[in-house]
């Protein structure tokens, strides 16, 4: 993971910098799909000069660098996955997590693309797909006696 995002931001021409090797790696470890405020709030014992604005402009940079992949589940906010791999995400509407959903779309995803491409013409390059519902945690708190 160092060697991809050392080689990706040298390829743009930017600086490889402690503090974006910090704030891509935050997100390599976690499967949380953090803000930007909880990034900020991670890094920013390890990094006293680090600004949220920082964080905020460092991410929209991997994004367009497609080291990261931002997510919008609605809430009025932006989190981040650092997770290259195919894979959907789970919403719980009760507790809020955004959970991954292993799914390499061999068949599904792969077959909403063939029908797109087919019918409209379209290319279909990603996919972002967000479930919502309530998770497994929620659902047994809610079925367990008082
Ligand atoms: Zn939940
Ligand atoms: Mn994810």
């Amino acid at each position: 993971m160092y060697a991809v995002i050392t080689r990706t931001l040298r390829e743009a021409g930017l600086r490889v910098t402690p503090q974006r090797m910090a704030i891509y790696l935050t997100l390599v470890k976690t499967k949380a799909h953090p803000c930007a405020e909880l990034v900020y709030q991670e890094l920013h014992h390890d990094f006293p000069s680090l600004s949220l604005n920082t964080v905020y402009n460092t991410l929209q940079i991997f994004e367009e660098l497609g080291l990261v992949r931002r997510l919008d589940t609605g809430e009025g906010m932006c989190r981040y996955d650092a997770n290259p791999s195919p894979h959907m995400h789970f919403v719980c509407k009760v507790c809020g997590r955004v959970l991954d959903i292993e799914y390499d779309g061999t068949t599904t995803l792969a077959g909403i693309r063939e029908h797109v491409q087919a019918s409209s013409g379209h290319v279909i390059c990603d996919y972002s797909l967000l479930l919502y519902g309530y998770c497994n945690a929620c659902v047994r708190k809610a079925n367990s006696p008082k």
